[in-house]
């Protein structure tokens, strides 16, 4: 092939042709602040109001709810900090799973650090939680749940309907890091009882730099920004209306083609597990075989190293990733996949391929070819 193959969409995502003009006229024609009282103003006010109406539409919440961010990251740090905070004389336990991303890992560490209790639910070796082991684990002084909506490394869909249900008749709140899910499959935050969720625009064809986090006007949050009085004084800080106006764009064009896209991709991902399994000896498909997100296709080659897979695809002209992009270069075993079950020399062998509704019948069929030939390279030099 003479172009990039695509397939990490996981990592991140091209900018859509539309959401790229919705932006542009906030940084050079209409690039007043939308805090301004003039009317030069009221257009970068105006996007600032359709986005959070495009954005509450896709996830079924109401457009008061929706707070923007620099991101996903920011969006986990300040649910589950605040909350933290705010719920501190109620209780200092919080529980989440094994396989968050570092942004909901690292900051229940730094939580734990400073004396919180944080109980990590295991996941069975397809990346699914359980939810009897979350009942147990619930304490009176439990003030938070944290669980993924999908994993960002072996697309396992969680049972969120459920825990949500969990958590509210135990008076919980619930939070779900739904940054993988978030536009590509659907989401309704009331009927699945969701206090708080994280989203990024950058997963969907939006732009790098921009999240949102869903708050649920019952429960409320303190900022963990302060400064002026932008957003409801919910988080301070002059609001970026490019990457807004962007991220709601990404969002109406992922609500408006979701059933279309849903099913592009489930036909793509189920033909390359198929014949990866057909075509290379000892594959296994790491993941959930049915509640796995559209796009994600996950294997273990046995004596494959990801990381090998992944540089000579490179030299292909094919992007794919053998972890999650947060990991890549770090020499540690997958955190997912151990808590699957895997030994840490199987969760070396990780190969994740994610997909768009942009990948072309073409593009998967040099990427199986590539795919099968790498892997027989890297298993004849190993012998
Ligand atoms: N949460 C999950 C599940 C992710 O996959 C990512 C990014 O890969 C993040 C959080 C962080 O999002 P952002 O890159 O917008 O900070």
């Amino acid at each position: 092939m003479d172009k990039l193959v695509y397939f990490d969409n996981a990592a991140t995502t091209r900018i859509y042709s539309e959401v790229l003009k919705e932006m542009l006229p906030f940084f050079s024609v209409m690039y007043g602040n939308p805090s301004g009282i003039y009317e030069f103003s009221d257009k970068a006010k105006a996007a600032v109001e359709i986005s959070k109406e495009r954005i509450s539409r896709l996830i079924n919440a109401f457009p008061e709810e929706i707070y923007f961010t620099s991101g996903g990251t920011e969006s986990d740090n300040w649910a589950l900090k605040s909350i933290a905070f705010m719920k501190r004389n109620r209780g200092r336990h919080i529980i989440t799973s094994k396989i968050e991303h570092p942004a909901v890992l690292n900051t229940c560490r730094y939580l734990s650090n400073i004396g919180y209790k944080v109980s990590y639910l295991d996941v069975d070796k397809y990346g699914m939680i359980d939810l009897n082991q979350l009942v147990e684990m619930i304490r009176r002084d439990t003030i938070l749940i944290s669980i993924m909506y999908a994993n960002n490394e072996v697309g396992t869909v969680e049972p969120i309907e459920r825990i949500g249900k969990i958590a509210r008749l135990n008076g919980i709140v619930f939070h779900t890091d739904a940054v993988q899910a978030f536009g590509q499959i659907p989401i309704d935050v009331k009927k699945m009882n969701i206090d708080l969720l994280s989203a990024s625009a950058h997963k969907l064809h939006g732009p790098k730099g921009c999240g949102c986090l869903y708050v649920n006007k019952d429960i409320g949050l303190p900022p963990i920004i302060h400064g002026g009085s932008q957003q409801n004084k919910m988080r301070a800080g002059t609001l970026n209306v490019p990457g807004i106006a962007g991220m709601g764009k990404a969002a109406q064009i992922a609500a408006n083609n979701m059933d279309i896209n849903i099913k592009k991709k489930i036909k793509m991902r189920d033909y390359i597990i198929s014949e990866i399994r057909k075509e290379i000896s000892d594959s296994i498909l790491n993941g959930h075989e049915t509640e796995r997100l559209p796009g994600n296709i996950n294997f273990s080659f046995k004596n494959v190293e990801g990381e090998a897979l992944v540089i000579l695809l490179d030299s292909m002209g094919i992007c794919v990733s053998s972890a999650s992009a947060c990991s890549a270069g770090l020499k540690t075993p997958s955190h997912v996949l151990t808590a699957m079950g895997k030994n840490n020399e199987e969760a070396y062998e990780s190969l994740r391929i994610t997909l768009s509704s942009e990948n072309t019948r073409a593009e998967i069929m040099y990427l199986l070819n590539c795919v099968k030939s790498a892997v027989e390279n890297i298993r004849k030099m190993s012998y």
